[in-house]
C-alpha cells in the first residue's frame, strides 16, 4: 500500500511515537532515491566567523562572546589567512557565520565598523564576500542573520547562495526562559520575511531547522512545513538543515539533553517525506555517533565539511575525516560526492549573477559537481 501524502497528524504521531516509524523511514528513503539516486554530497569549506559579536542571546549559543572575553572581528588579512588555507587543502567554499547586528549593543562592535568606514556589520560582510569572490578560489556562502532586501541584493553579486536557519516558527520560544529570549533575530516571522525576499530575488537558499531547542512536536512539524511551503512558492530553497541541538558546558542550556539518535532519526525522515524527493536535506555528520541512520533517514547530503577548520557552532563537535564520511557513505551502497555551495540545479543565469555563474561554472563538471577526489590535501 503506497505511503500516505504528508499529513501534520501522522508525522506528530511518527514524532511522538504513537506510529511505529517502519514505513516512513521506508517513504523517506524511496523518496531521496527518486529524486537524487544513490549520490550523497557534501561541500568542502573553510569557516569564517567573521565576528563572534552578537546582539542576541540565544540559550543554546557557544559561538557569541563579549568583547574582551573572544568576541571579536576578523579583519581582511584574517579573512584571506582562512581562505587561502582553505585553496591548499582543496576547499571551494568560504562559510561566512557571524552574529546578528553587534554594533546594535557593543560600542567596540560600533568602533571597528566605524574605524573601517562600514555602516554595518551587513556592509562588512558585503564587503569581505567580494574581496573572497574577487581574489581567492573559493566560493563565498553568507549566512549572516537577518538581511534586507537592499543587503541581499549586494550578497548576490559575489555570493552564489546565502543561508539562514528558520529553527523554528513558534514564537513562544522567545518567552522568558526560552531559547531565543532576548534574541530579537530569532523572530521567526522576520526569519521567514528574509527567505522570502531571497526568493524574490531569485538567490539559492539555505535553511533549516534546529530540534531539540524545547519545541514542541507540532512546532517542530509546523516549522517543516513552512519550509516546504516556502521551497514550493518560490523554488529557491536549495537545501534543508535538520540540525540536532547539542549541550555544551559553556551554555545556558547546558543541561538539556540532546534529541535522541533514534528520535532525530525519524525527525530527518518526517524532514524528507514533507518536502519531498526533490529537496535536498541535510545533517550534519558531526553531531551524531552514528551516521548510517541519518542516511536511511533519506538525507542526500552531508553539508560542510572542513578539512582545516573548526566547527565554530559546535565546537565540540570535529567532522569527521573525509575518508571516514566516504567509508560510511560507500557501505550504505552511496557515492560521496563533493559539491559547491550552490546546488548544481541552480547553476544558470536565472539564479546566479553573470561573473558569479562563470566562477561557479568552471569549478564543476557536466554533472554540476567537484570533479576532484574526495581526499586531497589535508
Ligand atoms: S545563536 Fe546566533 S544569533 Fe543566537 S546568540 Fe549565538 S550568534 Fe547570536
Amino acid at each position: 500500500m503506497p505511503h500516505p501524502a504528508p499529513d501534520p497528524e501522522l508525522a506528530a504521531a511518527y514524532l511522538d511515537g504513537t506510529v511505529e516509524p517502519g514505513p516512513l523511514f521506508a517513504e523517506a528513503a524511496r523518496l531521496r532515491d527518486l529524486g537524487h539516486g544513490r549520490t550523497i554530497t557534501y561541500s568542502r569549506k573553510v569557516f569564517v566567523p567573521l565576528t563572534t559579536l552578537c546582539r542576541d542571546r540565544c540559550r543554546y549559543c557557544t559561538f557569541a562572546k563579549p568583547p574582551g572575553a573572544g568576541g571579536a572581528y576578523l579583519v581582511p588579512d584574517e579573512v584571506l589567512a582562512l581562505v587561502r588555507a582553505g585553496e591548499r587543502h582543496g576547499c571551494t567554499e568560504a562559510l561566512f557565520t557571524l552574529g546578528d547586528r553587534p554594533e546594535d549593543r557593543w560600542p567596540a562592535a560600533r568602533a571597528f565598523l566605524e574605524e573601517r568606514g562600514h555602516a554595518s556589520t551587513l556592509e562588512y560582510v558585503a564587503a569581505m564576500t567580494e574581496l573572497v569572490f574577487e581574489e581567492t578560489a573559493l566560493l563565498p556562502h553568507a549566512n549572516p542573520g537577518l538581511m534586507p532586501e537592499g543587503v541581499q541584493r549586494r550578497l548576490r553579486r559575489s555570493n552564489p547562495s546565502l543561508g539562514l536557519m528558520l529553527e523554528n516558527v513558534s514564537p513562544r520560544l522567545a518567552e522568558p526562559g526560552g531559547p531565543h529570549h532576548g534574541a530579537p533575530d530569532k523572530d521567526p516571522a522576520r526569519r521567514i520575511e528574509t527567505i522570502e525576499i531571497a526568493g524574490r530575488l531569485r538567490i539559492p537558499f539555505t535553511s533549516g531547522v534546529l530540534v531539540g531547542i524545547g519545541e514542541r512536536t507540532d512546532e517542530l512539524v509546523a516549522s517543516l512545513f513552512a519550509l516546504a511551503d516556502l521551497a514550493r512558492k518560490h523554488g529557491h530553497l536549495q537545501e534543508v538543515i535538520v540540525q540536532n541541538f547539542s549541550p555544551k558546558a559553556d551554555i545556558p542550556m547546558r543541561s538539556v539533553p540532546a534529541p535522541s539518535p533514534r528520535r532525530f532519526a525519524v525527525v530527518v525522515a518526517v524532514a524528507r517525506w514533507i518536502l519531498g524527493p526533490t529537496a535536498n536535506v541535510q545533517a550534519p555528520p558531526n553531531l551524531s555517533t552514528e551516521l548510517g541512520p541519518l542516511l536511511a533517514a533519506g538525507i542526500n547530503d552531508w553539508g560542510g565539511v572542513s578539512p582545516i577548520t573548526i566547527d565554530w557552532v559546535n565546537p565540540e563537535a570535529p567532522w569527521p575525516h573525509l575518508e571516514r564520511l566516504e567509508a560510511v557513505t560507500r557501505d550504505a551502497g552511496f557515492d560521496l560526492r563533493a559539491r559547491l555551495p550552490v546546488y548544481p540545479e541552480y547553476l544558470d543565469a536565472t539564479w546566479l549573477e553573470p561573473r558569479v555563474l562563470a566562477k561557479a561554472a568552471a569549478m564543476v563538471g557536466d554533472d554540476g559537481l567537484v570533479p576532484s577526489p574526495v581526499a586531497v590535501a589535508r
